[in-house]
């Protein structure tokens, strides 16, 4: 947009106008003057010359000098009809063409002209009309600049990617995240044919089918790249209410790619956990049945099945439990109250816990020395559910005798906001291609030893919740046959502070 008022010179050269056009202007504006006054000024004396000719046909009178002097006039009429046209023509042409050159440059886009006529005249009075005009001209123009710019910042803000395309498919206008989601070239898409830009046909066959009828169309459509993302696309034809062509098409692009995978996940869930329920319950159906059918009597046998329906209801009770912490954070229910805990007690605490289970177990559990007075801010709850399934896991994944099992808790080095709690065992380790999955649910190493040991594939993955809902990091080391750490990260407090 061009700057304030400008004074429009007469001279300046106008791209796409006829220079020469103002000086045929200015002939033909002599010509209509001068004419009308030449041909009075000649035949008027000539009509004269002929009456009295005619009606003193008959008389003596000398009428040369009459003649003489009736040429003189129309010579002398002729040549002010000159003199007076040219300074009329000079005195209207040069203001007209001056509006002329206002109004020329004006419907060329330029804003803010002003126009000054010095005579007092209606072309002075229409000159003021002009720069009237050429005002509300400029302020409209700047607001739809400024509309234009506002719905361009919307479009570009917009999570969901828009494209207009006109009726022939030529791009009419695509915001940025339209460009990033459909792999369109950044540089000068508009005004492209669409199937140019795009090569996937379901796309393609969506927007023809918007052109052609009169509703919104839509598909899902898995967009090759990568990764491969899932888009759900809507194209509404564009038609005036007036009218019944369709002027184009607006193509709105959403991205579900994160929407699917939680389906899935959802999907596989409960599969997950279906297959995790139905599998103790058979068993216990199983040996409830083998006893009712005569097991019973046999009192040998009656104890084996007894104590598997007694691991396998416990099985079931642990599931339970874990899928109910799962629910509750799901729902986001799980509140959370971060408060001050002593590192040294907490895991004191939880050795005192798992003392007896380790003893059975042939296993040494033991404290690495945790220095005193060192405080991390966290769910009292969370933190022993926390350090409760990683050393159930430890003693649990630590079969041979003779095993050991360490907790330590020590400030970050070189940082007084992190406090480190690490669990170790000298148990079967984890193979270096299952590491990144084992905080994923139902995932296990060995399913059958899992399930055999009394796991519900759960445990990690409700930790590394809890860890991260505290606004804490957990990673996991191992090397087969060797043990495994875990370490969690946590934020550290002072409770003096
Ligand atoms: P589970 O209830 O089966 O133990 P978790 O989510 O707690 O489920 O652990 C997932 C899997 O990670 C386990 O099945 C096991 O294979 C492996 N795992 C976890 N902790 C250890 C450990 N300390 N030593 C060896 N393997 C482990």
């Amino acid at each position: 947009m061009s700057g304030g008022p400008e004074k429009t010179r007469a001279t300046e050269p106008l791209e796409g106008i006829d220079s020469s056009r103002p000086e045929r202007r200015r002939a033909r504006l002599f010509r209509r003057i001068f004419i009308p006054f030449a041909i009075t000024w000649i035949t008027l004396p000539a009509l004269v010359a002929a009456i009295l000719s005619w009606v003193l046909r008959d008389s003596d009178i000398d009428l040369g000098p009459l003649f003489l002097g009736l040429t003189f006039l129309a010579l002398t009429g002729s040549g002010v009809s000159v003199w007076l046209a040219s300074r009329v023509a000079r005195a209207i042409a040069q203001p007209l063409r001056r509006l002329i050159r206002f109004a020329e440059r004006t419907g060329h886009g330029e804003t803010g002209l002003t126009i000054h006529l010095e005579a007092d005249s209606e072309l002075s009075m229409l000159g003021r009309a002009f720069n009237r005009m050429s005002d509300r001209l400029a302020k409209q123009i700047e607001q739809i600049d400024r509309e234009t710019a506002q719905l361009r910042a919307i479009l570009d803000g917009m999570v969901e990617g828009v494209v207009a395309l006109d009726s022939n498919e030529r791009l009419l206008f695509v915001n940025e995240r339209a460009i990033s989601l459909l792999d369109l070239p950044t540089k000068n898409p508009v005004g492209r044919r669409f199937w140019e830009l795009v090569r996937v046909r379901e796309l393609l066959d969506t927007v023809n089918n918007a052109v052609k009828g009169t509703s919104t169309v839509s598909c899902d459509i898995e967009w090759p790249g990568t990764p491969t993302r899932n888009l759900t696309i809507h194209a509404t034809p564009l038609i005036a209410p007036s009218e019944i062509q369709v002027r184009g098409t607006v193509v709105v692009v959403h991205d579900i790619t994160d929407l699917r995978r939680l389906e899935m996940l959802r999907r596989d869930f409960v599969a997950n956990v279906s297959h995790e329920l139905k599998t103790p319950l058979s068993v216990i159906r199983l040996c409830a049945e083998t006893l009712d059918s005569g097991a019973l009597e046999d009192a040998q046998a009656r104890g084996g099945f007894v104590t598997q329906i007694i691991q396998q209801s416990e099985r079931l009770s642990f599931l339970i439990v874990d899928l109910l912490s799962i629910a509750r954070i799901e729902s986001g229910r799980e509140s959370l109250r971060p408060q001050a805990i002593e590192v040294a007690e907490a895991l004191e605490d939880c050795l005192a816990r798992h003392e007896n289970q380790a003893h059975q177990q042939g296993l040494s559990l033991k404290i690495n020395q945790t220095p005193p007075d060192l405080w991390l801010w966290m769910d009292e709850e969370a933190l022993t559910q926390v350090l409760d399934n990683l050393v159930g896991n430890a003693i649990r994944y630590t079969q041979a005798s003779g095993g050991t099992v360490t907790l330590s808790g020590r400030p970050v080095p070189g940082s007084t906001e992190w406090v480190e709690l690490e669990v170790q065992d000298t148990g079967i380790g984890i193979p270096e291609t299952d590491l990144p999955r084992i905080f994923e649910r139902f995932f296990r190493v060995e399913k059958a030893r899992s399930r055999e040991l009394g796991g519900t594939g759960l445990g990690l993955s409700i930790v590394k919740h809890l860890v991260t809902a505290s606004e804490g990091t957990i990673k996991a080391a191992s090397k087969l046959a060797k043990g495994s750490t875990f370490t969690v990260r946590l934020p550290r407090v002072n409770p003096s502070n």
